[in-house]
């Protein structure tokens, strides 16, 4: 029995992860954490029994653990529980599938006591990327990507020296928004952002996807992941999303990897790696798919995609202060408190006004995240 334990169980990725341990059935889940939708966890802890869990809203824990006295669960709340969730004695693979910064401690914490971690939240990379990867090589533990995009690259390199990579070709569906004018993004709501073609995923990162700043962030955990320059990374829209995205090695060979748009893939990829094993669903027909189409991003529209390669080639303070910008600004467009093209404004905004520094310490991060919010709170 493997064992796990996932940060964010209720959300997108978590549920799809428990997905893939019900049709697996020799995966141990140990321990969940999620927000505050105690009912669906409620219905999980009842259904996977983990011995520990984390509900972050303290009232709500209080909540839950009334409604799960008759079981063997305990029940924690806030950061602390968090930290413990990621480092539960028994887990060997914490599963990040929390969304936003917030994800930077546990993720840390858990590899600290020794756990792999299937990664999703890309934030925690973006921000702390060059705290993580070195501390994976200290602590000899795995960061196995999950993010469709990372677990292609990751596939494409199988049994290949990353040193030999020339180029990152990273995919983009464009979002439903693609081939539109500035002008014409004005007008949108948060009904149509919400809108993917291709994927079903949570509310913030279907946000970053409209705006093509989801793909500025993967391109940022793309550079720490692989080792690479953020100019190594290519961003290349394809608006079927059948090619998950490919690497073009020194003599020119292009590996991808390509399937139907489906998470459970690098999800279970991601858990069972190196080994590959049955998953059912779609399988792609190209038949009926006839044609793939190329088109690069255009970068003046979704100029948030440009901000990030700023970010990234900047470094230090700058890729936290990119991200937590976003989220604060993608957290007032769901509340329709600011228009669309607020969002980009306040993260171009924030990096204008932001003082870099250079390899920072997770103090300095958090206080350059909390230092962006702030800016945007006095200035809009
Ligand atoms: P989601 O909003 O659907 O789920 C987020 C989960 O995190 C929920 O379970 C929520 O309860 C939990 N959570 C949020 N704040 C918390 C807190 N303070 N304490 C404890 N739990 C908390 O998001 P998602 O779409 O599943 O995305 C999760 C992460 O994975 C993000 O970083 C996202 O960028 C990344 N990702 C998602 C997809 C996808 O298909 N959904 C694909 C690639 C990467
Ligand atoms: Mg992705």
């Amino acid at each position: 029995m493997k064992k796990i334990a996932i940060l964010g169980s209720t959300g997108s990725i978590g549920t799809q992860t428990l997905e893939v341990v019900e049709y697996n059935q020799d995966i141990q889940v140990t321990a969940l954490a999620a927000g505050s939708n105690i009912k669906l966890l409620e219905e999980q802890i009842r259904r996977f029994h983990p011995a520990l869990v984390c509900v972050w809203d303290e009232k709500k824990a209080r909540e839950l653990a009334t409604a799960v006295a008759d079981l063997d669960v305990k029940v924690t709340s806030g950061m602390e529980g968090l930290l413990e969730v990621a480092t539960e004695p028994q887990a060997e693979i914490v599963v990040t599938a929390i969304v936003g910064m917030i994800g930077i401690r546990p993720t840390i914490a858990a590899m600290e006591a020794g756990k792999d971690i299937a990664l999703a939240n890309k934030e925690t990379l973006v921000t702390a990327g060059h705290i993580i990867m070195p501390l994976a090589r200290e602590k000899q533990v795995r960061i196995l990507p999950v993010d469709s995009e990372h677990s292609a690259i990751f596939q494409s390199l199988n049994g290949e020296d990353y040193k030999k990579i020339h180029k990152i070709l990273l995919t983009a569906s464009g979002g439903p928004f693609r081939g539109w004018t500035r002008e014409r993004l004005e007008g949108v709501q948060v009904e149509d952002a919400l809108k993917h073609p291709n994927w079903s995923m949570g509310r913030k990162i279907t946000i970053d996807s409209s705006t093509m700043v989801n793909k500025g962030l993967e391109v940022m955990e793309a550079r720490w992941l692989f080792g690479v320059e953020m100019d190594q990374v290519q961003v290349v829209v394809q608006p079927q999303s059948v090619i998950h995205s490919m690497v073009e090695f020194e003599d020119g060979a292009v590996i991808a990897q390509l399937g139907t748009p489906d998470m459970k893939l690098p999800i279970q990829y991601a858990l069972y790696y190196p080994e590959r094993r049955d998953l059912p669903g779609d399988r792609l027909d190209f038949a009926k798919l006839k044609q793939i189409t190329f088109e690069a991003p255009d970068m003046d529209v979704f100029w948030g995609l440009k901000l990030a390669y700023e970010a990234g080639t900047r470094g230090g303070t700058l890729p936290t202060v990119y991200n937590a910008a976003n989220e604060y600004a993608v957290d007032k467009f769901l509340k329709k408190e600011i228009s669309y093209l607020k969002i980009i404004d306040m993260i171009e905004g924030a990096m204008i006004h932001h003082e870099v520094k250079e390899n920072p310490n997770v103090e300095q991060i958090l206080a350059a995240e909390q230092e962006a919010y702030d800016y945007i709170e006095s200035r809009w």
